[in-house]
C-alpha cells in the first residue's frame, strides 16, 4: 500500500500541488502552488493536508507519528530554495504557519509569524540583517502571538473577559511607552524591544505556568498543532455554521518562508484585488503600507495607503500610492495580475510584501465581491471571452441577487442632509437601524425583532455572528480589506469601515464624534449610505435600486440556460404586475383569503364576516352572492395582469374564525346587518373556535361542509375567465385544492366544480372552458398516497409550510421560541421552514412526485411554500423533476438563477 503524503512542497517554480487540489491542500495552499507554477516569486514552503487535521482529530487530538518527519523532509526542500536553514545560527530561515481551509474563512483562524526566532538564531540573524530593531522587533511579536495562539487559545486556557496573555502583554508595552513617554511603538530602541522581549517571556511564565519554547522545532511542531485546533475555535465554529462549511473539512497549515514588509522604507506589504470588489469595475485595486507587516494591514489598526492613483477616494487621496512611491514594483504587482486573471479565469484577492524591493506573492485566492460586483464582473469577463456563458451564470450567487433589488438611500432625501461622519465604503446598499455597541447585543437585539446597526471601534473577526444579525455595520477604524469589510461584502451587508471622527466607548455604549457635539447613543436610530461611505442620524427614505440594465442582460443568459419553470405567489394584481417584471411565468399560489387583508379590503372582509357567521344556508348564499363580485374582480384582475401565463387559485384555506370580528364597534355593525344581537355575533364567533385551528375546519374541509363556498369561489374564476376571452384575452387559470389528504375529497369538490362549470357554459353559451384542476400537497398522508390524488388531480404543488409544520411536527407560528435552541446546539442546520428539509420533508416530495407520475406521466408538479425561492431547495426541486417552482416576486430573479445554475451544474 503506498504512503499517505501529507506534506506537499511549493516554490522555485515548481510545486506537488496545483489549483485544482483545494479540497486536500486547502485554497491557500492550492494557489501558493498554482503560484509557483505560474513561475510567480512565491517564498518556498509546503503545506501540510486537510487530511491530515481530520486524522489529528480521530486520533484524539495528536499528530500522526509520520507526520513530523514528512514535515522535517519538506522544510529540507525548502531550506535549499531559499539557501538558509531552519534553526541554524548563522543563516536563519524563519517561516509563518498558517490555516487554509477549502473555502476561505478570512480572519477565522490562527496564524504564527517570525517562527524560528531563539537563542541559537537570534545573534546570527541580528548579523545577517545588521537591523537589530528589526530583529528584536519581530522577535517580540512572535512571543506574543505564540503565547496567545499556541500556549493559550490551543490550549483551551480562559483566563477570563480581557485577561487573555495577548491583552496583558498588550499592557505591558503600553504601560513601558507611558513611562518613557513614547506615543508610537516606533519610537521604542532596539534595546528596549529586546528588554520587552524578555518581560514578555517572564510574564508568560506568571500567567501561563510554562515558558516560550526557545527551540525552533517545537515552535513549529507546537504551531502546526495550533493552527489544527484553530479549526475549532469559537470565531471559527460561528463563521462555519453562518457559511453552512461542514465540520469535518479540516483546516491545512502552510508553512512559509518569512519575507519582511517591516524591514524598512524599501520595504512593505500589502493586499489587493485583481478588480474592484465592491463595484466589479476592471481596476486594480487594493491597499498597502511601507515599513509593515501583513496583519497591520488587514487588521485595520493603520489607515492604509491607496495602491494606485486610479483608485483614490476622498478618504486616502492624500496618501501616497504605491504607483507613484514605487513605480517599478507597481509594475512588476501589475504584470502579475494580468498573468493570475488570465490563469484563474477570476477576480483574486492578493496578498504581497516587498522586503528591500523585492517584490514576493505570499497569497492569492478568489476574492469576495458585493452582487453589484459579482454582476459585473461576470458580464465583463463574458465581454472579455475570458469565461463563456455559462461560467458567467454561475458565477453570481443567487442570494447575492437579493442584495441588487435592495433598497438604497433615496437620493432626494439624502440630499437634504449631512452626514455626521464618513468612512470607507466597505459595502454597498443602505441601512437603517438602532445602534448597538457590541456584537452580543446585536444578537439579542435581533433576536427581539429589532433592526440594528452594529457600530464597532475596530473589525474583529469575533463579531461574526452580531455581523449577521446587523442590517448594517459601522467602524472607526479599518481599511476595506479589512476582515469585517471582507466578511461584510461576502454577505451582501452595508458597510462603513475606518470612519475616523469616531471615538468609540463599547463600555459607555457611546461613540462621540470628533469636532461636533454629536454622540450616538446605543438604540439611537441612524442610516448608512454603504455605496458612499455616508452616515446619517436618524432615518432616511430608502428605495428600491433603480433598474440595472446589466441586470437585464445578465437575467436574460440565465433564462437561456434555465429549464424549470419560475412562478410567483401573488394575491394582488399589483403583486402579479411586479413578479411579471422580475420574470414570473404565472401565479402558482393566488392566495384568495388575502384579498380580505389590508388595502381596499373593508367591504369585501364586512361581506366574508356575513357569510362566516350566518346561521343557515340561505342566510350564507345571499353573504356569499354579495362577496361574489369582489372575488370576481380580484381573479379577473389577476388574470388580465398575467395574460396568458398560468394563474392557479386556491380555494379559500384559512381557518373561519380568524375572520371574526374582535371590536365591539365592528360586531355592532355585523349584528346590524345581520338582524342580530351583538351578543349573538360573539355567541356564533365562539361557536367557530376551534383549539388547534392549523388542523381544524380549514382548506379543501370548508368546502366539504359548505360547498356553497366552493361554488362562489369556482363561478367567480370562470366568469373571469370567460370575460377575458370575450375580450381578446388569454386566461389560463388553474384550480387548487388546499390541505387535502385523500383523493374522495378531490372527488367530491369536483362534483361541485364540474356542476358550476357547466352552469357558467350555459350562461356564457360555449361547450367548455379550459382551467385545470389540481391539488396542493401538504399534508404527510398525501404524500404517501399520490399515485391516488394524481388519478383526480391534474397538478400537484407543494405546500412546504405545511408539509414541513406537519412532517416535523413543528408548529410553524410557534418555532420562533424554540428554533435558535436546536440551531445554537447544531441539531437543525438551518431553519426546515427556509430551506427544505431534504432528509426527511425531502424524502416525501420524491416519493409524491414518483407516486404521482406513476399515475400520471404528464403530472405537472410545483411548489409554493416559502422554500420556492430558496436556493439550495430550488436545486433540491430542480433534481426532483419539478416543473416549476414558485415564490414570493421579489424572490423570483434569485428563483431563476438557482434554477438556471442547477440545470449547468446537474442538466443532463
Ligand atoms: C404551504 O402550506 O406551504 C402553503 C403555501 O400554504 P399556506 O402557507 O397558505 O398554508
Ligand atoms: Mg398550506
Amino acid at each position: 500500500m503506498s504512503k499517505l503524503k501529507r506534506v506537499y512542497s511549493f516554490g522555485n517554480k515548481t510545486a506537488e500541488g496545483k489549483a485544482d487540489m483545494k479540497n486536500l491542500l486547502g485554497g491557500k495552499g492550492a494557489n501558493l502552488a498554482e503560484m509557483s507554477l505560474l513561475g510567480l516569486p512565491v517564498p518556498a514552503g509546503f503545506t501540510i493536508t486537510t487530511e491530515a487535521c481530520t486524522e489529528y482529530y480521530e486520533n484524539n487530538c495528536t499528530l500522526h507519528p509520520d507526520l513530523m518527519p514528512e514535515v522535517w523532509d519538506a522544510m529540507k526542500l525548502t531550506e535549499k530554495t531559499m539557501n538558509m536553514k531552519y534553526g541554524d545560527p548563522e543563516n536563519a530561515l524563519l517561516v509563518s504557519c498558517r490555516s487554509g481551509a477549502r473555502k476561505s474563512m478570512p480572519g477565522m483562524m490562527d496564524t504564527v509569524l517570525n517562527l524560528g526566532l531563539c537563542s541559537v538564531t537570534i545573534p546570527g540573524f541580528l548579523k545577517k540583517t545588521n537591523n537589530p530593531r528589526f530583529v528584536w522587533d519581530s522577535y517580540r511579536r512572535l512571543i506574543m502571538m505564540y503565547a496567545d495562539v499556541v500556549m493559550e487559545k490551543a490550549e483551551g486556557i480562559d483566563l477570563g473577559e480581557g485577561r487573555g496573555i495577548r491583552k496583558q502583554l498588550d499592557e505591558l508595552l503600553d504601560e513601558f511607552k507611558k513611562q518613557k513617554g513614547y506615543n508610537l511603538d516606533t519610537e521604542i530602541t532596539a534595546d528596549e524591544l529586546k528588554f520587552i522581549a524578555e518581560e514578555f517571556k517572564k510574564k508568560i511564565i506568571e500567567v501561563l505556568g510554562k515558558p516560550f519554547p526557545d527551540d525552533a522545532k517545537e515552535q513549529l511542531e507546537g504551531s502546526i498543532k495550533a493552527v489544527f485546533k484553530s479549526w475549532n475555535g469559537k470565531k471559527a465554529v460561528s463563521y462555519r455554521r453562518i457559511e453552512s462549511i461542514p465540520d469535518d473539512w479540516g483546516t491545512a497549515v502552510n508553512v512559509q518562508t518569512m519575507v519582511f514588509g517591516n524591514m524598512g522604507d524599501t520595504s512593505a506589504t500589502g493586499v489587493a484585488f485583481t478588480r474592484n470588489p465592491a463595484t466589479g469595475e476592471n481596476l486594480f485595486y487594493g491597499e498597502w503600507l511601507i515599513n509593515a507587516q501583513g496583519e497591520d494591514v488587514v487588521a485595520g489598526i493603520r489607515t492604509p495607503n491607496p495602491l494606485n492613483d486610479e483608485t483614490k477616494n476622498e478618504q486616502n487621496k492624500h496618501l501616497h500610492s504605491m504607483e507613484e512611491a514605487m513605480p517599478q514594483t507597481y509594475k512588476e504587482l501589475c504584470d502579475i495580475r494580468n498573468i493570475l486573471e488570465k490563469s484563474f479565469r477570476d477576480m483574486q484577492d492578493i496578498e504581497f510584501t516587498i522586503q528591500e524591493g523585492v517584490l514576493y506573492m505570499l497569497q492569492c485566492r478568489t476574492g469576495k465581491r458585493t452582487g453589484t460586483a459579482a454582476l459585473n464582473m461576470a458580464m465583463d469577463m463574458l465581454q472579455e471571452n475570458l469565461i463563456d456563458e455559462k461560467m458567467a451564470v454561475l458565477r453570481v450567487d443567487p442570494g447575492q441577487l437579493d442584495e441588487l433589488l435592495h433598497p438604497i438611500c433615496d437620493p432626494e432625501a439624502e440630499s437634504k442632509v449631512k452626514p455626521v461622519v464618513r468612512g470607507l465604503p466597505a459595502g454597498p446598499g443602505a441601512a437603517v437601524g438602532k445602534v448597538v455597541f457590541t456584537a452580543e447585543d446585536a444578537v439579542i437585539w435581533y433576536r427581539k425583532g429589532e433592526k440594528v446597526i452594529l457600530l464597532r471601534e475596530e473589525t474583529n473577526p469575533e463579531d461574526v455572528e452580531g455581523m449577521r444579525a446587523a442590517e448594517g455595520i459601522l467602524t472607526a477604524r479599518g481599511g476595506m480589506t479589512s476582515h469585517a469589510a471582507l466578511v461584510a461584502r461576502g454577505w451582501g451587508k452595508c458597510c462603513i469601515v475606518g470612519a475616523g471622527a469616531l471615538n468609540v466607548n463599547s463600555k459607555t455604549k457611546t461613540a462621540k464624534i470628533a469636532e461636533s457635539n454629536i454622540v450616538i447613543k446605543e438604540g439611537d436610530i441612524i442610516t448608512l449610505n454603504g455605496t458612499k461611505g455616508n452616515v446619517y442620524t436618524g432615518e432616511l427614505t430608502l428605495m428600491d435600486a433603480s433598474e440595472n440594465p446589466r441586470f437585464k442582460e445578465f437575467m436574460s443568459i440565465v433564462d437561456k440556460h434555465r429549464t424549470m419553470g419560475v412562478r410567483t405567489n401573488a394575491d394582488t394584481p399589483d403583486d402579479a404586475k411586479i413578479a411579471r417584471d422580475f420574470g414570473a411565468e404565472g401565479i402558482g399560489l393566488f392566495r384568495t383569503e388575502h384579498m380580505f387583508y389590508g388595502k381596499g379590503s373593508e367591504e369585501p372582509l364586512f361581506l366574508l364576516r356575513k357569510m362566516i357567521l350566518s346561521a343557515n344556508v340561505t342566510e350564507r348564499r345571499k353573504a356569499l352572492n354579495d362577496l361574489f363580485k369582489y372575488v370576481k374582480k380580484d381573479m379577473k384582475a389577476t388574470l388580465e395582469a398575467m395574460d396568458g401565463l398560468p394563474v392557479t387559485f386556491r380555494l379559500l384555506d384559512p381557518p373561519l374564525h380568524e375572520f371574526v370580528p374582535q371590536s365591539t364597534e365592528k360586531q355592532e355593525e355585523l349584528a346590524k346587518a345581520l338582524g342580530i344581537q351583538k351578543e349573538d355575533i360573539i355567541k356564533r364567533g365562539e361557536a367557530l373556535h376551534e383549539s388547534n385551528p392549523m388542523m381544524g375546519h380549514r382548506g379543501v374541509r370548508l368546502g366539504i361542509t359548505f360547498p356553497e363556498i366552493t361554488d362562489m369561489q369556482v363561478r367567480a374564476m370562470l366568469e373571469a375567465s370567460m370575460e377575458l376571452i370575450k375580450e381578446g384575452k388569454k386566461p389560463h387559470p388553474e384550480l387548487m385544492v388546499p390541505v387535502t389528504c385523500d383523493v374522495s375529497e378531490l372527488n367530491v369538490t369536483k362534483k361541485v366544480v364540474d356542476k358550476v362549470h357547466d352552469e357558467v357554459c350555459k350562461k356564457y353559451e360555449v361547450s367548455k372552458i379550459d382551467f385545470k384542476y389540481g391539488t396542493m400537497i401538504e399534508i404527510p398522508r398525501a404524500t404517501l398516497l399520490s399515485d391516488k390524488m394524481a388519478k383526480t388531480a391534474e397538478f400537484f404543488s407543494f405546500g412546504t409550510n405545511d408539509l414541513t409544520q406537519m412532517t416535523f411536527g413543528f408548529s410553524r407560528d410557534d418555532i420562533g421560541g424554540f428554533l435558535n435552541d436546536y440551531l445554537d446546539k447544531n441539531m437543525l442546520a438551518t431553519d426546515p421552514f427556509q430551506t427544505i428539509d431534504q432528509e426527511g420533508v425531502g424524502q416525501l416530495i420524491t416519493m409524491s412526485v414518483q407516486k404521482g407520475r406513476a399515475t400520471r406521466p404528464d403530472l405537472k408538479i410545483g411548489i409554493c411554500g416559502e422554500q420556492g425561492g430558496d436556493p439550495a431547495s430550488v436545486e433540491f426541486c430542480y433534481k426532483n423533476n419539478l416543473t416549476y417552482v414558485s415564490c414570493s416576486p421579489f424572490r423570483v430573479p434569485i428563483a431563476r438563477l438557482a434554477a438556471a445554475q442547477s440545470a449547468i451544474k446537474f442538466g443532463k
